[in-house]
């Protein structure tokens, strides 16, 4: 996916303030956070969304949730708790058609959920 943008920030064609990395999954800071912690989760397999998630096996699916986890253990929002939030197509405001997930923390959350 030559033309996406989190494919290019992965290649590191794009800076990025990356957070964590493993086999699966790659992790950095979203450029406009909504929150004292706001990290952004990406399969390093590009699917534009979750709804297409039978391009990614059992293990890279599984593998985004546990890297969302494991940056919110990494960034000291564990115990305090954290929202993890995936958009999925237009009527969510998707902008960036590679699945992702929102890791946001740091603070108090509105209890509403949009
Ligand atoms: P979506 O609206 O698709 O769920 O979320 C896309 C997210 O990507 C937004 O929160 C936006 O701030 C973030 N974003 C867009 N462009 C860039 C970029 O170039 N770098 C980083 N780090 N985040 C970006
Ligand atoms: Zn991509």
């Amino acid at each position: 996916m030559n033309d996406c943008l989190f494919c290019k920030i992965m290649a590191g064609e794009i800076p990025s303030k990356k957070v964590y990395e493993d086999e699966f999954t790659y992790a950095f800071h979203d450029i406009a956070p909504q929150a004292p912690v706001h990290v952004l989760v990406i399969s390093k397999k590009h699917t534009p969304d979750v709804a297409h998630n039978a391009d990614l096996s059992d293990q890279e699916l599984a593998a985004c949730l546990r890297t969302c986890a494991k940056v919110a253990e990494m960034l000291g929002i564990a115990e305090s708790g954290y929202r993890i939030v995936n958009n999925c197509g237009e009527d969510a405001c998707q902008t960036v058609k590679h699945m992702h997930y929102h890791v946001l923390g740091g603070e108090k959350l509105a209890a509403q959920m949009a």
